[in-house]
């Protein structure tokens, strides 16, 4: 049975540093809206630029593009045992759209939904120290999570960067948007059983250790 394990929390929660570091654990492919939306920065054409927009002023996509994005990606090869999903939903009808593709086109359904809080404060705290690779993705935080070498990522020397959206003002704003459209999302999964929530301010292999114990139960039930 495949594993769909929506993490959910705030920009800033740890949720692409854990998908990451969960991907070898529990052996199924990260599904991250917001890189497939920053890898449209290569393409010209007006949905890119729209996307390219709304992303630098930390709005959402619409639900209709973000939904389809990810239906594409769920259907490839990789995602056949399933996806670690980082950052989707983030709406309500995007996760009545989930329940519905995984219904209709996998027989299946959401496994599991750990929920990761901090408060704004540490959010705009990690977000301005965030870097990251941008060869192979891996993440960083200038004093929290610091590469060996200042400025280069361990795995393959490249030079780490910061997002242009990772700017404290639209962290705010960001922030913002997660109380309004996404905290919803907390009630919806507990209502449906699926909801764990972890303390998301321990240290990050803490957290990895409590997220794969609790995914290998869910998934053994
Ligand atoms: P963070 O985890 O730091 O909030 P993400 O990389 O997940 O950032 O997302 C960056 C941006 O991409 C968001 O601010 C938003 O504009 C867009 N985005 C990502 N996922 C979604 C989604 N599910 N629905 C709408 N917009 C999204
Ligand atoms: P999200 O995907 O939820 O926006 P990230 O995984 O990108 O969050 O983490 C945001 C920043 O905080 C990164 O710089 C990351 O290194 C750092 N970080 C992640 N988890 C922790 C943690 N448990 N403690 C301290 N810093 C963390």
């Amino acid at each position: 049975m495949a594993a769909y394990i929506v993490l959910l929390g705030p920009p800033g929660s740890g949720k692409g540093t854990q998908a990451k570091l969960l991907t070898d654990e529990v052996g199924i492919p990260q599904v991250s809206t917001g890189d497939m939306f920053r890898a449209m920065k290569t393409q010209d054409t007006p949905l890119a630029r729209k996307v390219q927009q709304i992303m630098a002023e930390g709005k959402l996509v619409p639900d209709d593009v973000t939904i389809e994005i990810v239906k594409e990606r769920l259907a490839q090869s990789d995602c056949s045992k399933g996806a670690l999903l980082d950052g989707f939903p983030r709406t309500v009808p995007q996760a009545e759209a989930l329940d519905k593709l995984l219904e209709e086109s996998f027989h299946s359904q959401v496994t599991i939904v750990p929920l990761l809080s901090i408060t704004v404060e540490e959010a705009v705290r990690r977000i301005s120290g965030r870097r990251g690779c941008p060869q192979c993705g891996a993440l960083y935080h200038v004093e929290f999570n610091p590469p060996r070498e200042m400025g280069k990522c361990d795995h393959d020397g490249a030079k780490l960067v910061q997002r242009d959206d990772d700017r404290p003002e639209v962290v705010r704003e960001r922030y913002q948007v997660y109380l309004d459209n996404t905290a919803p999302l907390i009630n919806y999964y507990r209502d449906r059983g699926l909801l764990v929530e972890l303390d998301a301010v321990q240290p990050i292999e803490v957290i990895t250790a409590e997220l794969a114990d609790t995914i290998r139960q869910r998934t053994k039930e």
